[in-house]
């Protein structure tokens, strides 16, 4: 580990002029830490932002508005959130240990790394952490890969279960910059990874996020959160489904769809949200609606299963709620 400053800064406005090329913020450190340890980031200035006033979960007619620094367990703890939107509480609940989540921050969360082996391995080639070195995983080992999104330079999945859910919710993030605030959709925020896997997401120089906006949507409290993986605790997605349905006399008005651990970045499933609108619940319409979920995967040498295995995720999902 080489050395570095570490910076403690009580406001936003101190956090972004602290920032600059070489610098990093730190909340849980449940990442960067990690990470710095492993030599593949190596930050010289850390730049402490846990005594930011961003903390806080607020409920109003707008939605809920989360603080970028409230930690996954107390997110997912929180009644309004467990209740309302269950999909939330439950993509944190079985995202990495307890010890994790209490440490971990929401913003942080949304940013976390790949989890792909080459990606954390310095003496391998990797385009993610060195731009141009190339990308073994496409002709080694690749089972945890994405099959949705991807390029020939990089297929590393995105790691984040909450991401997952609050893609299905249409949230929106709060960023603050020295230029001023601006709200983006986190849809918008992540970037495919194309000829620059190294950029994954909208966050400018110096730019903190500050809240996540989630939208109002009643018919959220029937949802859930589905992860399919090699074992049952601390173990990143194979598949993961964040499903959420609208049922009125039998019949699906809405729904929404986001799967997990097949794309390089969070993916909707806006096809099979379009197969489910105007069916009657049962298992006949979403076995029928989650056929479109294979619709442009691109399966490598090791991940073939996860097109079926996608669907079937999908399935289950909509079979564990009450209609
Ligand atoms: Fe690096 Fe992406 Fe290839 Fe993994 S999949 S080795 S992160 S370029």
């Amino acid at each position: 580990m080489r050395a570095f400053s570490l910076t403690a800064v009580p406001s936003v406005e101190d956090a972004v002029q602290r920032s600059r090329p070489g610098s990093a913020y730190l909340a849980g450190a449940t990442t960067l830490v990690d990470l710095m340890k492993l030599e593949v980031l190596h930050p010289n200035d850390v730049v402490d932002i846990n005594a930011l006033p961003l903390r806080g979960i607020t409920v109003s007619a707008d939605g809920v508005r989360i603080g970028a620094l409230e930690r996954m367990s107390d997110v997912a703890a929180h009644p309004h959130i467990a209740a309302q939107y269950p999909v939330i509480a439950q993509a944190l609940l079985r995202s990495a240990s307890q010890q994790i989540r209490t440490m971990a921050s929401i913003g942080g969360n949304l940013l976390q790394r790949t989890r792909c082996g080459y990606y954390r391995d310095v003496t391998t080639p990797c385009n993610k952490r060195e731009p141009g070195s190339g990308c073994p995983a496409l002709a080694g080992g690749n089972r945890m890969h994405a099959v949705l999104g991807t390029s020939k330079s990089c297929v590393a999945t995105h790691a984040s279960d909450l991401a997952v859910a609050l893609i299905a919710l249409d949230v929106s993030l709060r960023l603050y910059s020295d230029a001023g605030t601006r709200t983006v959709r986190l849809a918008d925020f992540y970037l495919l990874p194309g000829e620059t896997p190294d950029l994954e997401h909208d966050l400018r120089p110096g730019e903190l996020i500050t809240e996540v906006l989630v939208p109002p949507l009643d018919w959220a409290s029937r949802s859930v959160y589905l992860k399919i993986r090699d074992r049952e605790s601390y173990e990143f997605a194979l598949c993961s489904a964040a499903v959420a349905l609208d049922v009125r006399d039998g019949v699906i008005a809405d729904a929404r769809i986001a799967l997990g651990g097949v794309g390089t970045v969070p993916w909707r499933m806006r096809a099979v949200e379009a197969a489910l609108r105007g069916a009657r619940a049962g298992e006949a319409a979403f076995v029928a609606a989650a056929e479109q979920a294979a619709d442009g995967m691109k399966l490598l040498s090791d991940n073939g299963f996860k097109a079926t295995l996608a669907t079937r995720t999908i399935v289950r999902a909509l079979l564990s709620l009450e209609v």
